[in-house]
C-alpha cells in the first residue's frame, strides 16, 4: 500500500522523467519520418548547425532562460519542442496519479510516449510509422508481463490479447469496407491500444474501455472535423490525421477507464 506522500513523489518523478523523454520525442519526432538515426548525430540547430550543448538542452528551463532562441544565431526554436515535453510530462504524472500499482506506470508511460510520437508524425506528415508502433508494443509487453507477475494478474495479459485481436479485426474490417478513410497505420494503432486497455481489467472489462477509448477518438475527431467545416478551414471530404484523436482517446480512457469500470460493474 502506498501512503500519500510515496503516492505524490511518485507522480512527480514521473513528471520529471516526462520531460527527459518528451525532449527524446522531439528527435524521434524530426528525425524518424526522414529515415534518420535517432541516436547521431547529436542535436543541432537547423539554421547555424551548431550543436546543441547539454546545459542547453534542460527540457522547458532552457527554453525559458534562452527566450525560445538558440545560443548561436538567435534563430527562434519552434513551440513544439517545450509544448512536447510539457505534454509528455503531464501524461507521465497523470498516468502515474491514476493507475492502481507502481508496477503498471512503466508500461503505461511507455504506451503514452509511443502516441504522442505517432500523433505528432501524423499530423505533421499524414502518416502513422509503424517502427514507433513496433517499438513501443516490443517495450509495453513485456513492462505488462512483468507488471501481470508483480500484481498476480497473469489474466490480465489474455484479456489484454483478447481487446488487441478485437480492435484490430474491428478496425481491419473498417478498412476493407472504406479504405480511403483509415491508414493500416491506424488500425495498427488501435491493436496496440485495445491491448494494453484490455490488460487494465481482469474480468473483460477491459475490452469495455478498449471500446471506450475508440469512441471517444472518434468523437473527439468527429467534433474537430466539425469546427473546421463550420469555420470554413476545410470541407467535409478533408483528410485528418487520425492518430492523435485515436491516442487521445486511449489516454483518457487509461485514466478514467478503471474508475468507470468500478462504478459500473463494482
Ligand atoms: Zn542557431
Amino acid at each position: 500500500m502506498r501512503t500519500p506522500a510515496v503516492h505524490e513523489f511518485v507522480i512527480v518523478m514521473s513528471g520529471l522523467f516526462g520531460l527527459v523523454i518528451g525532449s527524446f520525442l522531439s528527435v524521434v519526432t524530426s528525425r524518424v519520418p526522414r529515415g534518420e538515426s535517432i541516436v547521431r548525430p547529436n542535436s543541432h540547430c537547423p539554421k547555424c548547425g551548431n550543436e546543441i550543448q547539454p546545459y542547453d538542452n534542460i527540457p522547458l528551463l532552457s527554453y525559458a532562460v534562452l527566450g525560445g532562441r538558440c545560443r548561436s544565431c538567435s534563430v527562434h526554436i519552434p513551440l513544439r519542442y517545450p509544448l512536447l515535453e510539457a505534454t509528455t510530462s503531464g501524461c507521465f504524472a497523470v498516468i502515474a496519479w491514476r493507475v492502481a500499482s507502481p508496477w503498471v506506470i512503466p508500461p503505461f508511460c511507455v504506451l503514452a510516449a509511443g502516441l504522442i510520437a505517432v500523433s505528432v508524425i501524423d499530423i505533421d506528415h499524414m502518416r502513422v510509422p509503424s517502427p514507433v508502433l513496433f517499438v513501443t508494443a516490443a517495450l509495453a509487453a513485456p513492462l505488462l508481463l512483468l507488471a501481470s507477475v508483480e500484481t498476480q494478474t497473469i489474466g490480465h495479459l489474455l484479456y489484454g490479447l483478447f481487446a488487441g485481436v478485437a480492435g484490430f479485426a474491428l478496425l481491419f474490417g473498417i478498412r476493407q469496407a472504406h479504405p480511403e478513410g483509415l491508414g493500416f497505420g491506424d488500425v495498427k494503432l488501435v491493436a496496440l491500444t485495445s491491448f494494453c486497455l484490455g490488460w487494465l481489467d481482469p474480468r473483460g472489462a477491459g475490452l469495455a474501455i478498449a471500446g471506450v477509448a475508440l469512441l471517444l477518438g472518434v468523437a473527439l475527431a468527429c467534433a474537430f472535423s466539425v469546427v473546421r467545416v463550420a469555420r470554413g478551414a476545410a470541407t467535409l471530404k478533408a483528410r485528418l490525421p487520425f492518430a492523435p484523436f485515436l491516442s487521445a482517446g486511449a489516454l483518457v480512457a487509461v485514466c478514467i477507464g478503471p474508475t468507470v469500470v468500478k462504478i459500473w460493474i463494482g
